[in-house]
Formats: C-alpha cells, structure tokens, sequence
C-alpha cells in the first residue's frame, strides 16, 4: 500500500502542466492552459488544462482525470506503474513496500524467474531473427516464405520475425554456450526433452512470430511450420509462464496501441499474418487474438483502448458461425460491434495483398456492418421460408440483442431486427424480456414477477428495474453540489455537507454507485476531522474517484460553451441559488430511493402471496401504502423533475 501522504507529494511535485506539457504543447488561455487532445483527433484545441484544481478534461471526447490519470491513459499503465513512473520522472524517493517476509521471499523469486524468462526470450527474439537474415538456411526458406507472402523487409524487422533451424539441437546449443540455464530454457518453452532424455530445440524447421507485451518486450513465441505433415501440428506455441499468459494478451497490441488511441477503433483478426499484412497496407489499429476463441480479459483488455471494434471474417460460413459465441461476450461487455465479411476464400491476409492499400481501405470503410444486422441477414439467408428455421433464427438474433446492456441500443436493434425479418416488434420485445428476466433472476437470486396480461407495461417494468442498476444521475448529483458547496452555510447544520450526510443517513439511502459511496465516506471521515476539502479527493489513491471528480469538477464549463468568458457569471448563478438545488438534489435522490423501496416491496408481496403467507402480505400492503404516500408527497415537491 503506497501512503497518501506519498501520493500527495507525487501529485504535488508533478504539477499536471507540466506532465502533460511533456506530450502536449499548450498555449495559456486566462487561467487555464489549451492543447489539443492526445486522446482522440482534432484541429482545433479542447483539451484544458487548470492548474489550480489539478485536473485535466477535453471538450471533445470527455476524457478527464489528474496527473496520475492523464499517464495512466496515455502510457496504459495502472494506477501504482503510473504513479511509479511520475515518482522517476520527478525523482521522489518511492516507498519501500511493508509485507511478510515468505511473501516477500514468493514475490522476489517470481520477479527473478519473470526477469530471468524475459533475457531468454531477449535473446531466443534476436537468435530467431539472426537465423533468419545471416544463415544460409534461414533465408533460404524462412525469409523467402515471408518474401513470398509479400513481407516487406522493414515489416519484418518490425514484427522481429524469425527463422528456428530445421536441426536437433542447434539453438539449445548456442543458448546453453551463451550461458542460459538448462531449467530456465525449458521452462520457457524454447527446449525439450525426449523420453530417451535427449534435449532438442522445441522450435524446428518452422518460421518465428514473436509475441510482445504491451511493453514491447518479447513474452512468448508462435512456431509455424512450412512442410504440410500430418505428424507436425501447423503451429508450435510458448507453454504458459511467470511472463506469458496466454489468455491475457492480443498479439500486436503493442504495435497497434497508439493506432487504436487514434482512431478509437480496432478491427479484431484472426491470425498473426493477418495482422502484419494489414500494417503493411497501413491499417495499424488491429489485433488477433491468436486463433484461440475470445477470452473475458482479452475483452478487458480491448477496452482499455476503446469501446468500438471490428471483428473482420474470413468468408468461410462455418467458421463465422462458429465465432458468433465470441461476439456476443462483446455485446455483453457493452462494445459497439461491427463486422466485416471479406469475399470468399479471401483472408485479411491474401485480400491485402491482391488490394493493395487503398483498395484494401476503401473495403473496410464501405464494408463494415452492424453486427446484429449482420447475423440477422446471414441467418434469415440460410432459414429461407422454413418456418421452423426461421422460429430459431427469431429466437437466436433475440439472444444477441438482449446481452446488449444500454437499452436505448437494444430498442433500436428490435426495431430494425422487426423490419428485417418481418415479425412484430411486440413478439421480439416479450422474448427479450423473457431472456432479461431470467438473467436478472439469476443475478438478483429471486424470482421476478412476469405479468403475463400486459406485455406492455412488463416491458417498462424490466427497463425501470435496469434503469435502477445503470442510472445514477440523481448519486452523481449530489457529488456535484458538495464539489461546489459543502462548505456554505445551511441552517440547522455545520454546512451543506453536513445537510446531505445527515439526510442520507436518517432516510437510510442506499447509495448505488461504489465510486459515490466511497466519495460520501471520505467527506464524512472530512467532516469529522474538521472541514471538507473535496479538492483533496482530485488526488485520491483511487483513480475513479479522482477521475470522477476530475469530471464533476469540469462540469459546470460544459454549460456555457464560452466557459472563459461566462466562467464566473456562471458560478455566482449557481451560487445564488444552491440552497434550492440542493433541496430539489435531495428530493430526487430520495424519489429514487422510494421507488426502489417499493419495488422491493412489491416482490417481496408476490413471493408472500405464492405462499400464501397472509401475516406477510398484510404487513406488506402497509409498507406499500406508506411509500406510495411517501412518493406522492415527494413528487410534489417543488423543483423535483422525475427522470
Ligand atoms: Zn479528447
């Protein structure tokens, strides 16, 4: 655990004009500081620095956050390698880390067989690639392969392929001449052992990919080999190790980030010559998850990046029925999806090179498609006017959309999905409500109500239950008034956060948002001590509070859009008038509540009712009453608007 204190004086050294004055150049503008922003493209400059409040935001695409957060965006580093990275840069003296010595003892020795792994694949990198550029062999069939497929020779170097000699032991040789350890060697996968106890060179007659981390260091290895043979398999893949894990990486990630930054966009292959073909035809922003099917941190992984990506197909119908699985765990974790079907028997690979560039280009603007239209109009193809095909068809494109999460997307897709295939939007709209309310079951371990006479009103039921799980404007809103107001006076308490606690606490409001509630804890622990210093939260050792409050901070200048010139007019309008909208803030905070109250409720009498426990509905008619009345008095209430 880093101290605050040391998290204070990282952030207090590195002033944020400063870290981001080393990647942008700024221009002073009053107060603040003007740049363009590194995180999407731009003419004209809307990323604003203010130094007082320690903070970054863009105008343009609403990244925001303080010094730890503008490197953790930019480099792709957690939080502690952010903040490690700032503490070298400004030479502050870094913590040494308190734990148990076994531990200690467990972590050191990982990070010595990481380090050590890491130097044998340093040098397996440079021996493949010498292999392949110096020995007779080498050339003569590795590098003529990649010639053959149209490589470039600076590609080639680029991507660091290679080249392992078709022989027995050659490689194992000149490691363990250059000094590598026997163990360490087969550990990384690179040696083996016959059953007759023989060592031999894992890799043999096959052409080298080099897999590289995010940091741009050689991790893992992917063998391919160029004689067909039943015996041999096609590729030959690094073992899982303290450096590799397979399923937490996308091979040309590290070639790809700065792309995919860029462009906000990734298009998602399947192999790894794929993606060396596309950087040659100048499509950078792409990655392949390396024939394996899509795991859930690779996800993770392309959403630290961005929320839209391209998942480009072969035209082999087999194969993309297979791959749909994958695609619908990028719905389900809330990515814009399109595809990309290439004519068939064509492959990124040999479509790049018969293209060329610009066609190449052109085909992927003209080509992409939305992913739910895509699967309906490759389905209803095969189902023809079977009906009972086309009953699967209906049945299998609803699945689809109902894993995707914002309900504003999925009404679209049924309505579209109800032009495409013909069929009501009330029967797609009562089977996705099926599939939610089982998933929400599931998730909420209870069985919740189906209404079966009003289909109608059901849905709006289930989208009122999701809106409760994903909507927080009332929580956020309350972060907003304490940023600007917690210590101005209000009467009866210390100040107007000592109002808002106090009102949360008697009503019993269940805070909703994990980032709010940590947010109300740190003004509470605040208010005890003394007074509340929410700029204290911007260098946070969490880095979704100072995010967030990077974002709530930089709010009120996205009202006025000439927020230098309107900025303090601004403020005192909303100064004058703060203790109303923190009255109306609070009533609509508590209108939430009360209708999640009875809600609850509401199940809760269903459940009572199946089992005939009449004690129990009574008592729940009562609570009903009482908070329905609560609710009409809060409704009431002037300046509540309901969203
Ligand atoms: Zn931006």
């Amino acid at each position: 655990m880093i101290p605050q204190s040391k998290i204070d004086e990282i952030i207090d050294v590195a002033r944020i004009e400063e870290v981001v004055g080393d990647y942008v150049s700024l221009k002073k503008r009053g107060a603040n500081l003007l740049g363009l922003c590194p995180f999407h493209q731009e003419k004209t400059p809307s990323f604003t620095i203010s130094p007082a409040k320690g903070i970054y935001k863009c105008f343009g695409c609403g990244k925001a956050g303080n010094s730890v957060n503008f490197i953790m965006e930019y480099e792709h580093l957690d939080y502690i390698p952010a903040l490690k990275f700032i503490a070298e840069k400004y030479q502050i003296e870094w913590p040494e880390l308190q734990i148990s010595d076994e531990a200690l003892a467990e972590e050191k020795r990982k990070q010595r067989e990481k380090e050590s792994l890491q130097i044998i694949n340093n040098f397996a990198e440079q021996y493949f690639a010498n292999i392949l550029h110096a020995d007779e062999e080498g050339t003569a069939i590795g590098l003529s392969y990649f010639e053959e497929r149209g490589f470039r020779p600076e590609i080639i170097q680029k991507f660091k392929l290679g080249f392992a000699k078709d022989s027995w032991d050659h490689f194992t040789q000149t490691a363990i001449a250059a000094g590598y350890s026997q163990e360490l060697l087969m550990k990384a996968g690179l040696i083996k052992q016959s059953e007759q106890g023989k060592i031999y060179d894992a890799y043999r007659g096959r052409v080298m990919f080099t897999i590289h981390a995010l940091s741009g260091k050689p991790i893992a290895f992917a063998g391919r080999f160029l004689k067909p043979d039943p015996k041999s398999p096609k590729y030959v893949n690094s073992p899982e190790t303290e450096l590799y894990h397979k399923s937490n990486e996308l091979y040309g990630l590290y070639f790809a980030r700065n792309a995919i930054s860029k462009s906000g966009y990734v298009y998602l292959v399947e192999g790894y010559t794929d993606v060396i073909q596309m950087h040659q035809a100048g499509v950078e922003n792409v990655v392949a998850s390396s024939g394996t099917s899509l795991t859930e941190n690779q996800i993770r992984l392309i959403k630290r990046f961005t929320d839209n990506v391209c998942v480009l197909y072969d035209g082999d119908a087999a194969g993309i029925k297979a791959s749909m699985r994958g695609i619908d765990m990028l719905l389900e974790a809330g990515l814009n999806v399109k595809v990309l079907l290439f004519p068939d028997g064509e492959d990124p690979d040999s479509f790049c090179k018969k293209q060329g560039p610009l066609g190449f280009s052109a085909y992927l603007d003209e080509n992409k498609q939305d992913f739910i239209r895509f699967k309906t109009s490759l389905l209803s193809a095969d189902a023809g006017s079977d009906p009972i095909k086309n009953a699967e068809l209906i049945k299998d494109v609803v699945q689809s959309i109902a894993k995707v999460p914002d309900a504003f997307k999925r009404s679209g897709f049924i309505k579209e999905t109800s032009i495409a295939l013909k069929v009501e939007e009330q029967l797609l709209i009562t089977e996705i409500n099926r599939l939610l309310r089982n998933k929400l079951s599931q998730q909420a371990n209870t069985t919740i109500p189906a209404p079966d006479d009003q289909p109608l009103n059901y849905e709006a039921e289930i989208k009122q239950l999701l809106d409760v799980q994903v909507h927080d404007h009332q929580e956020k809103d309350i972060v907003r008034l304490l940023l600007h107001f917690a210590n101005l006076p209000m009467e009866g308490y210390r100040n107007v956060a000592h109002f808002i606690l106090s009102e949360i606490a008697q009503d019993e409001i269940e805070i909703e948002n994990p980032v709010v509630h940590e947010i109300l804890n740190e003004i509470h622990k605040q208010l005890e001590a003394g007074e509340v210093d929410m700029q204290k939260l911007v260098n946070h050792m969490n880095p979704d509070i100072s995010r967030f409050i990077a974002e709530m901070l930089s709010l009120h200048y996205e009202i006025s859009p000439n927020w230098e010139h309107k900025f303090d007019i601004l403020i005192d309008k909303l100064e004058d008038k703060y203790l109303e909208d923190i009255d109306s803030a609070m009533n609509r905070l508590k209108l939430k509540n009360t209708e999640k109250l009875i809600k609850l409720n509401k199940e809760e009498m269903l459940k009572a009712e199946q089992d005939g426990n009449i004690e129990l509905i009574t008592n729940c008619l009562k609570v009903h009453q009482h908070l329905m009345e609560q609710k009409s008095q809060l409704s009431t209430k002037p300046g509540t608007v309901i969203f």
